[in-house]
């Protein structure tokens, strides 16, 4: 079984907000023409594509992230629609008024599964009391896990539009994942692509704090900051920290018609074989622990 921790939901809102922020009066169509990528329409239309494009390699499950804030509805109905395929993530921004309002909502209404908070975007530190009220909300209903983006941050789709991205890394810091982990133990938490260049600070996280995951998403370029790392070294490493049971496989997956990114599944495979991990580990690291932390669940 292969599940994907990491895919992103890439909707005509999605890419309306994004044309928004430039201030040209692009539609999304339009956007979507310029980037050569295909228009993504209804939400429900892209759902569908979603699931025939993961028969198509054989995925089981994923997580689908609404990925700008603002666009829990295009996931949520793409999760209504396949229930047994997506576990629905979306991005929020502590910053915006009723931002905690917006989080329960989306947990409680709209059967959302994973808070994605990204500090070096909307400039709020993981100490900060609004991130705190946020992550509480989380843990207030059981099985919604807490995705923080640490280390280097940096999206493709903004730098191909120009739009400008004043980002503080200084605030994307796994050790001050471990701090939230520790004060809120019930709630998993999830610092994607091994910590993006703070592999070792996101180790010491998972290392003290039983409730930290790594993903492992995307093609993990970052590795170019430690001169001769590779991938098959991190997946040593980061086992001998979590164990098997807390790396989760992810793609960082995102539009069409590029797809689902077989790729990054084939050479993190080869990169964990050679690793010395164990086919039952790796069964763990590339389906069963995203079942368990997301199994589905009948209804919001
Ligand atoms: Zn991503």
């Amino acid at each position: 079984m292969i599940n994907d921790a990491h895919c992103h939901f890439f909707s005509t809102q999605f890419f309306a907000t994004l044309s928004k922020q430039r201030g040209r009066g692009d539609s999304a169509a339009d956007l979507c023409r310029e980037l050569q990528w295909d228009d993504p329409g209804a939400p429900e239309a892209l759902a569908d594509r979603w699931v025939s494009e993961l028969d198509t390699h054989g995925v089981t499950r994923t997580a689908l992230i609404a990925s700008v804030p603002g666009d829990e509805a295009s996931v949520a109905s793409a999760v209504a629609r396949h229930p047994a395929r997506f576990a629905g993530f979306f991005m929020a921004d502590p910053s915006a008024d009723g931002a905690v309002e917006r989080v329960t909502h989306a947990i409680t209404n709209l059967g959302l599964r994973g808070v994605c908070l990204f500090p070096a975007m909307h400039h709020v530190g993981l100490g900060d009391a609004r991130i705190e009220r946020i992550v509480e909300a989380a843990s207030s209903s059981p099985g919604t896990a807490v995705f923080v983006h640490c280390g280097l941050l940096s999206v493709g789709v903004r730098k191909k539009l120009g739009l400008p991205s004043r980002f503080d890394l200084r605030l994307g810091d796994p050790l001050a994942v471990s701090r939230l982990a520790l004060a809120f133990p019930s709630v998993p938490f999830i610092v994607p692509h091994f910590g993006a260049g703070l592999f070792r600070e996101a180790l010491m996280a998972a290392d003290v704090a039983a409730n930290v995951h790594l993903d492992t998403s995307s093609s993990n370029s970052w590795m170019r900051y430690t001169p001769g790392l590779t991938l098959a070294q991190v997946f040593r490493s980061a086992v001998s920290v979590t164990g098997p049971s807390r790396l989760l496989f992810g793609t960082d997956s995102s539009f069409f018609p590029r797809g689902w990114q077989r790729g990054i599944y084939d050479a993190q495979k080869v990169a964990a074989t050679e690793a010395g991990i164990s086919d039952t580990d790796q069964e763990r690291i590339f389906g069963d622990n995203f079942e368990r932390l997301f199994a589905e669940r009948a209804g919001p």
